[in-house]
């Protein structure tokens, strides 16, 4: 922690230099935690920045808080860009009615805002709960996650780290990365997952620590999904191809309901596992096996169907266990799977895979048939490519 009371008053260790903070420590000061009361020690080492610490292990809602020098570097960076954009941020102040401490809480007008850096590894249920607990208090949060990730196509993030993602218009999913060594921000734009835990995405954007404004403010990139439709079958080729060589020893359910289908999982057609853009990222569960899913449960199934036929079909998977959603914690409300089905049907629709029929009712606009052998899967993708090429070929 940064900052304590000495002598009745705050004190925190950025406003001074590491010379002035050792001067003052010869004089044996008092410090206490603003928190417990319970007396603090001024560390002044070479691997984080001048810091507090408990000088035991006690109950403190701010003991409890692990701290990592990027975290305590991070928290003072952040301090001292806001204070120049806002009049009143405060570091590690207790919010009463929360019983919690965010790193900055920033207060303008009416609104109130808490700023927190995330390094260490916590459960998402944990950042899910402190977020809406920030919400109820009408306190908006802003989750900062400081973990290094290494930036390179497809983007590879823990479970963890994809807790973090957000949504925007602008950007769609996308995660804001800090950076307090190098003093930069950056934003991981467009994700769209080619498996559990790999990204394609834009070019990502970065933004120097002094020109991080709040709330964020960046063009997006002149052109979106650069990366993703063009290599698109070609991860979705390697995905099946690794289904199949992790599975050949045991028994996976999806691949044995394909087979007792009648269908051949290599050979299933291409348009089954198309990226639904921009929602791809809200599922767990690869777009080849929910949309065989969706295609099983009802389009092959029932002459006519709704869209809110497969949209219960979807949920009903979800329920089974067969289709996961990602576990995103920061999406508000309103990102749901409804706008996921939402666009895979309106997708269905630009690649001619079905027709309107009457009132609400959609039928296929072919015949359902599965390729058998590797020659009639050839002509089917000969036939398929001329209705999707216009998509891969995007931008
Ligand atoms: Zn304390």
């Amino acid at each position: 922690m940064l900052t304590a009371l000495f002598n009745q008053h705050p004190f925190t260790t950025i406003h001074f230099t590491k010379e002035e903070l050792l001067k003052l420590r010869e004089s044996s000061p008092h410090f206490i935690c603003p928190h417990c009361s319970s007396p603090l020690i001024l560390r002044l080492g070479n691997i984080k920045i001048p810091h507090f610490a408990h000088t035991s292990k006690i109950s403190c809602a701010y003991g409890s808080k692990k701290e990592t020098p990027n975290h305590v570097l991070g928290k003072a960076l952040l301090y001292q860009r806001l204070s120049e954009l806002f009049e009143d941020v405060k570091l590690e102040y207790y919010v009463k009615e929360l019983q919690q401490i965010p790193d900055l809480l920033i207060t303008s007008k009416e609104d109130r805002l808490a700023v927190e850096v995330q390094c260490s590894t916590i459960s998402l249920s944990e950042v899910k709960d402190r977020t809406e607990g920030f919400r109820r208090e009408k306190i908006q949060p802003l989750w900062l996650l400081s973990q290094p990730v290494i930036s390179k196509i497809p983007l590879k993030l823990t479970c963890f780290q994809q807790g973090f993602i957000r949504y925007s218009p602008e950007f769609h999913y996308f995660l804001l990365h800090f950076n307090p060594e190098r003093k930069y921000f950056t934003v991981f734009p467009h994700l769209t997952s080619v498996t559990t835990n790999s990204f394609l995405l834009s070019k990502p954007i970065i933004i120097p620590l002094e020109r991080f404004i709040i709330p964020i403010s960046i063009s997006p990139p002149e052109c979106p999904y650069p990366h993703i439709l063009k290599n698109w079958k070609q991860y979705r080729q390697q995905w099946m191809q690794n289904k199949i060589n992790y599975n050949s020893s045991r028994y996976d359910k999806f691949l044995g309901e394909v087979y007792e289908e009648g269908d051949t999982f290599i050979y299933l057609p291409q348009f089954i596992g198309v990226p639904v853009i921009p929602h791809t990222a809200l599922c767990k569960t690869h777009p080849v096996e929910w949309q065989y899913y969706m295609w099983k449960d009802v389009m092959k199934k029932y002459p006519h169907f709704t869209m809110e036929m497969i949209n219960h079909a979807f949920l009903r998977r979800v329920s089974k266990g067969d289709i996961e959603l990602r576990e995103l914690p920061l999406l508000s409300a309103g990102t749901g799977t409804k706008k996921l089905i939402h666009d895979y049907f309106k997708l269905l629709k630009i690649l001619d895979l079905i027709k309107k029929g009457e009132g609400k009712y959609y039928r296929l606009s072919f015949g359902w048939e599965s390729p058998k052998t590797f020659n009639e899967f050839q002509q089917h993708e000969r036939d398929f490519f001329p209705k999707w090429k216009h998509i891969l070929k995007k931008d």
